[in-house]
């Protein structure tokens, strides 16, 4: 019986010390004081009154001690089996301690627990009160959630869709390239095709090895009045070509009449003829913008790169007329693209090498082959670069120094050209530069725009172009 006893308290013991942090001897010394009172009453009797009734004694409070014990064990065993509903019973003794605690950590355990719904509901609300979309998704794209506003936007249901694969979900061909290409640097721009009318740019955010938030917003309003800007530009430089040819006539009527006008007239019309000219390369270059900025790609030529930057590196030569050494170094190779777009591009940083490059300097034309596709690359020895303006760089009308671009026929957005086209042909600018030593303007295009070269299947024409252009020097 005693055995018993001290089983039931052991067991009490760990549960109680496992789950409440009670103190051991908070148990064990009330046990063993009161068995040991016990013991000395039962001697006691046994000694006074006899043996039998000393056993008798001691047998009997331990059965009531026993059956105690075991009552409040399923006390405890009933409550742990539904303690939501349950009240946890009063306790005796060393139980009334264990039920004490018990109570305190039930209570400590219901109001954390009460407190982590109350953050979950109001991050919920939070999250579903924003004006974008928000969908979380495991590493195979499954949804895991999303809020009402993305629910609209993509035409999905949290309740219907959850676990099922975005992709499959949100059929647009773009999205899919997008969400499975794992590069998301740049923001997705379409329009959905259950709602044509709506233009969403979307952006993946990785949170966690396996997880990634999609989100979503609606970029209908920004993007009409980016679209009513652009005609706005295009409407304008297009009305200003015709009356801007019209007086670019007259003053070269004016101008084959020289003699007759005297130095101070030949003076203004010459100036009246560059600022003309000027305004003409600004429409002009404004067109091209509006024309990148709206219209999709041209149709896609097969480009041989020899040709093109042979064609870059004359144009090169005579808008240097001789004061700059120019090199041209040339892979045969061909790129799938619009000709006419890279031949402006390349040509801009080409031009831009010159015009940035005092007399004497040097400027290195190449076709760059790279693990990752290839660059067109225009080195100089020119006035350089701060690091400061660099980001700044590709903005229209951005000029380091204003005075020195106008001068050159500078329009200020011929950067701005380079890094739609590239934009266009999934390619970028990369740009190194210092003060006073030089820069390296490097057009990168992808390997997927690379197309085997169509050369003479004897290779002749590869090596004629090596040997007429490489390292070629022109003083
Ligand atoms: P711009 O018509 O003024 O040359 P761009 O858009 O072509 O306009 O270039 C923007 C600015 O970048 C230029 O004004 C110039 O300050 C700087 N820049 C471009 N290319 C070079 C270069 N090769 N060397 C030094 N500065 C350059």
């Amino acid at each position: 019986m005693a055995l018993a006893i001290a089983f039931l308290q052991i067991s009490i013991i760990e549960i109680a010390v496992a789950e409440l942090h009670l103190r051991p001897w908070r148990i064990v010394l009330p046990a063993i004081v009161g068995l040991a009172g016990l013991l000395l009453v039962c001697a006691i009797v046994a000694f006074t009154v006899g043996v039998i009734a000393g056993l008798v004694l001691g047998v009997s409070v331990l059965a009531i001690l026993y059956a105690i014990q075991i009552y409040f064990l399923g006390a405890l065993g009933s409550w742990l089996s539904h303690p939501s509903v349950r009240e946890i019973p009063d306790g005796f003794g060393v139980w009334a301690d264990v039920f004490a605690r018990l109570h305190r950590w039930h209570r400590a355990s219901e109001i954390t627990q009460r407190r982590l719904i109350d953050n979950e509901e109001r991050f919920r609300r939070t999250i579903s009160a924003l004006p974008d979309g928000i969908v979380l998704v495991d590493a195979a794209l499954q949804i895991e959630w999303c809020n009402p506003v993305a629910e609209r936007h993509l035409s999905i249901s949290l309740r219907a869709d959850q676990g099922l694969r975005l992709t499959n979900l949100v059929r647009d061909p773009r999205l899919v390239a997008y969400m499975t290409s794992g590069r998301f640097d740049a923001d997705l721009v379409f329009r959905p095709l259950t709602n044509p009318t709506t233009v969403l740019s979307l952006a993946v955010i990785a949170f966690e090895p396996a997880r990634s938030i999609v989100i979503t917003r609606d970029i209908t309003q920004s993007e009409r009045v980016d679209a009513m800007r652009r005609d706005f530009v295009a409407n304008v430089s297009h009305e200003l070509r015709t009356p801007l040819t019209v007086i670019k006539g007259f003053l070269e009527s004016f101008s084959d009449a020289g003699d007759e006008l005297g130095p101070i007239r030949q003076h203004h019309l010459r100036l009246m003829d560059e600022q003309a000219e000027r305004m003409h390369r600004l429409i002009e270059d404004l067109l091209m913008l509006s024309r990148l900025e709206s219209e999709s790609p041209d149709q896609e030529d097969k480009i041989d790169i020899v040709q093109l930057i042979r064609e870059v590196a004359d144009e090169a030569r005579t808008l240097s007329g001789g004061r700059h050494k120019i090199s041209v170094g040339v892979t045969p190779a061909g790129v799938r693209g619009s000709r006419d777009e890279l031949r402006s591009a390349f040509g801009n940083l080409v031009s831009n090498a010159i015009r940035y490059t005092p007399e004497g300097g040097t400027i290195r034309i190449d076709w760059v082959p790279r693990p990752d596709g290839a660059a067109f690359q225009v080195v100089d020895s020119g006035i350089g670069i701060a690091p400061e303006h660099m980001p700044r760089l590709t903005e229209r009308f951005y000029r380091v120094e204003k005075s020195r671009s106008r001068e050159t026929g500078g329009t200020g957005l011929g950067l701005a050209i380079v890094k739609h086209v590239l934009l266009r042909h999934e390619g970028r600018l990369d740009v190194e530069s210092e003060v006073g030593r030089g820069s390296t303007f490097s057009a990168w295009l992808p390997k997927s725009r690379l197309v085997p070269h169509e050369g003479r299947p004897d290779g002749a024409d590869d090596k004629a172009e090596n040997t007429v252009e490489n390292n070629q020097d022109v003083g």
